[in-house]
C-alpha cells in the first residue's frame, strides 16, 4: 500500500540527461545575484560561484586533469568547497571527498585507493598530507611546500564553461568513502546521473516542482501544485549548514541548495547560540541536520525565545531521531513541516522521507515513504528482494532500488556482489513498513555506531584493540548517550602475562594504556570512552560475538 500523495504530485519524474555541473549552470541563470553561500563575513552569489567553478575547471584542464582523473577534496566546509566541487565535475574529473580529520594512515590508504592525482586541501589540515605523493596539491588559505595557492590557481583561468563530453549515465561524478556493511572503508561509485537524480528527487519532493530539460541541456523548473503549500519555494529560501560536505548527506544538501536557489550560511562548529542568532537574523526558512543538532538546539534557551517564524521546514537525517527530540520540536514549531529522511552513501544520499506538503501525514518515529521512482522492500535475512518481500508489520533487511543507487564499490567486485542484486541494494539496516507504507528503521544489522551522525565501526576499533600488546580479545559496542548518539565502549580480555602460567588477568595492560594506544590512531569522534576488562567475550555457537549481551551488561 502506498501512502496518499497530493493530486498533481507524480510518483515518477522525468530526469534530464545532464551532468552535475548543469545544476549550477541552471542556478546561475535562474538565481544569478542571490547569495548562494555565506561564511563569516564572506559570501558568493550563484553567478559568482558558477564563474569560479568554471575557472577551477579550466585551471585543472590546463594542468591536464579531466575525464578519468580523480580530484580529492580534503576540506572542511568553506566557500572554496563548492567552487572545487563543481569545478572538478565541470572539468570532467571525478570528485572524491576526504574527511579532513582522517589520521595519516587511513588518509593515505583512501587517497591510494581512489587513485586521486590532485588534492585540494585547507591550511588548517594541510599538514596531514605532508608525506603523500600527489601530482598536484592545491591549498586554500596558507600554503604548503610545493602546493599551488587556490586563489591564484582559480584566478588565472577563463570563466567560461569548458567543453567536456560526458555521458551522465556512465561517467563517474563521486567516489565517496564509507564503511558500508562490512566496516572496511571503500569507495562508492556514483555517476552524474545518480547525483542529479537524487538532488531532483528531494528538491521536487519539498518544492512540488518538476524539472524539464531546456534546449541547452540545463535544468529548468516548472512550479506545480501551489495549493499544497510546499515548504521550499525556489529562489527564496535560506538555511544554515553544519553537515560536513565530505559526507553523503552534506553533499546531497549542497546540491539541493543550489538546485532550489537557497542561500546557505556555513557554520563551522555547533554553537547553538550563534546558530539561533543567525537563524533569526537571516530569516531562515529551513533547518536541517542530524538529530544531535536538534537536541543541542532544544537545550539552548535562545532557541525557545528567538523569532523563528520564518522557518517552514525542519528535516533530520543520518541517524535515528529520538522520539523526545521529535516531540519537543513539534511543540516548538506547530504547523511547520517536520520530516526525517533515511538513506546511505550507496544510494547517493536518500531513499525515503516524510511527506512535505502541508496536508501530508507525517508520522513521527518513521522515516516516511520512498521518494520518487524508488522501490523499497523488506526482505528476510538472505532473502531475494524480487520474490521474498515481507508484509507490513514484519521487520527485515531494507532493500532499495532506484536511479540513485550506486553502480558498485570501487575495485571491490566481491563486496559489490554482496550488496547489489539486479539493481536491489541491500542496505544492512533492519526496517519495517506499517499498513500505510511508512518505513521505520528498527536497528542496524551491521552494528555500526553513530556518534553525532558520524559512523563509528566497532570492527575497526576491535582491529586496533587486538593490535595492542597485552590484549587477547575485544569487542566494541555502543553506550547510548543523550544528544550525541552512542559512545564506543570496549570489552577487553587481557592476555596472560608472559611467564605467568596462571592466566591471572588482574595485572597486565591498563585501561589507560589501551585507550591511549587505540585513540591516537582515530579521529576524535571514533575514540573509545571506556574499557571493561572481562574474563571472556561471549560468543554464540556459530562463533559470533553476542553484542546484545555486552550491551545489557552496560545497563
Ligand atoms: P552513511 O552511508 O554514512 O550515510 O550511513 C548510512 C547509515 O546511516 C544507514 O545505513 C543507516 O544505518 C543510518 N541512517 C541514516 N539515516 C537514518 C535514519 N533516519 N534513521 C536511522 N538510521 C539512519
Amino acid at each position: 500500500t502506498s501512502p496518499p500523495r497530493p493530486p498533481g504530485l507524480p510518483t515518477s519524474l522525468r530526469y534530464p540527461d545532464v551532468p552535475v555541473g548543469s545544476l549550477l549552470a541552471g542556478a546561475a541563470r535562474r538565481y544569478g545575484e542571490r547569495v548562494a553561500f555565506r561564511h563569516a563575513d564572506e559570501e558568493i552569489t550563484f553567478r559568482g560561484l558558477w564563474e569560479l567553478a568554471c575557472r577551477f575547471a579550466n585551471a585543472l584542464r590546463q594542468h591536464g586533469v579531466g575525464r578519468g582523473d580523480t580530484v580529492a577534496l580534503h576540506l572542511p566546509n568553506c566557500l572554496a568547497f563548492p567552487v572545487a566541487y563543481y569545478g572538478t565535475l565541470l572539468s570532467g574529473a571525478t570528485f572524491s571527498p576526504v574527511n579532513p580529520l582522517l589520521p595519516p594512515r587511513p588518509l593515505a590508504g583512501q587517497l591510494t585507493d581512489s587513485g586521486a592525482s590532485v588534492v585540494v586541501t585547507h591550511g588548517s589540515v594541510a599538514e596531514a598530507l605532508r608525506h603523500s605523493d600527489i601530482e598536484l596539491l592545491i591549498t586554500v588559505r596558507s600554503g604548503a611546500p610545493g602546493a599551488l595557492d587556490f586563489d591564484r590557481f582559480v584566478a588565472e583561468a577563463p570563466a567560461t564553461r569548458p567543453a567536456v563530453d560526458l555521458t551522465p549515465g556512465t561517467d563517474l561524478a563521486h567516489l565517496g568513502y564509507t564503511g558500508g556493511t562490512t566496516g572496511r572503508s571503500k569507495g562508492v561509485r556514483l555517476t552524474h546521473r545518480n547525483v542529479v537524480v537524487n538532488a531532483l528527487q528531494y528538491t521536487c519532493w519539498s518544492s512540488g516542482s518538476v524539472p524539464a530539460l531546456d534546449g541547452t541541456g540545463d535544468v529548468t523548473v516548472d512550479q506545480i501544485g501551489d495549493e499544497h503549500e510546499w515548504p521550499v519555494r525556489l529562489g527564496t529560501g535560506a538555511t544554515l549548514t553544519l553537515t560536513p560536505w565530505f559526507h553523503a548527506m552534506g553533499l546531497g544538501g549542497l546540491n539541493m541548495g543550489v538546485l532550489s536557489g537557497t542561500s546557505v550560511t556555513i557554520h563551522e562548529r555547533l554553537d547553538p547560540r550563534a546558530y539561533v542568532t543567525d537563524a533569526e537574523r537571516l530569516r531562515v526558512t529551513s533547518l536541517s541536520g542530524a538529530p544531535a543538532l536538534f537536541a543541542a538546539l532544544l537545550r539552548c534557551e535562545d532557541f525557545h525565545t528567538a523569532d523563528l517564524s520564518s522557518v517552514r521546514s525542519l528535516s533530520s537525517g543520518a541517524a535515528p531521531m529520538p522520539r523526545v527530540v521529535a516531540d519537543a520540536l513539534r511543540a516548538r514549531f506547530p504547523g511547520v513541516v517536520i520530516t526525517e529522511g533515511y538513506g546511505l552513501t550507496e544510494a547517493t544520499m536518500g531513499i525515503t522521507t516524510g511527506p512535505t506538503w502541508r496536508s501530508g501525514t507525517r508520522k513521527a518515529g518513521t522515516v516516511g515513504v520512498p521518494i520518487f521512482d524508488t522501490e523499497v522492500r523488506i526482505v528476510p535475512s538472505g532473502g531475494d528482494p524480487e520474490w521474498d518481500a515481507l508484509p507490513p508489520g514484519t521487520p527485515g533487511e531494507v532493500c532499495a532500488r532506484g536511479p540513485q543507487v550506486m553502480g558498485g564499490y570501487h575495485g571491490r567486485d566481491d563486496e559489490t556482489a554482496a550488496v547489489l542484486d539486479r539493481g536491489w541494494l541491500r542496505t544492512g539496516d533492519i526496517g519495517v513498513f506499517d499498513d500505510e507504507g511508512y518505513l521505520s528503521i528498527v536497528d542496524r544489522k551491521k552494528d555500526l555506531l553513530l556518534y553525532k551522525g558520524y559512523n563509528v565501526y566497532p570492527r575497526e576499533l576491535e582491529e586496533l584493540l587486538l593490535a595492542v600488546p597485552g590484549v587477547a580479545s575485544a569487542a566494541v559496542v555502543g553506550r547510548p548517550a543523550p544528544d550525541v548518539g552512542e559512545l564506543p565502549v570496549a570489552f577487553v580480555v587481557r592476555a596472560p602475562r608472559s611467564g605467568d602460567g596462571s592466566g591471572d588477568s588482574s595485572g597486565g595492560v591498563t585501561a589507560e594504556a589501551v585507550l591511549a594506544a587505540v585513540n591516537e590512531q582515530v579521529p576524535p569522534y571514533k575514540r573509545l570512552r571506556e574499557i571493561h576488562f572481562v574474563d571472556a567475550i561471549p560468543v554464540s555457537g556459530a562463533g559470533k560475538v553476542l553484542k546484545r549481551q555486552l550491551r545489557e551488561r552496560l545497563g
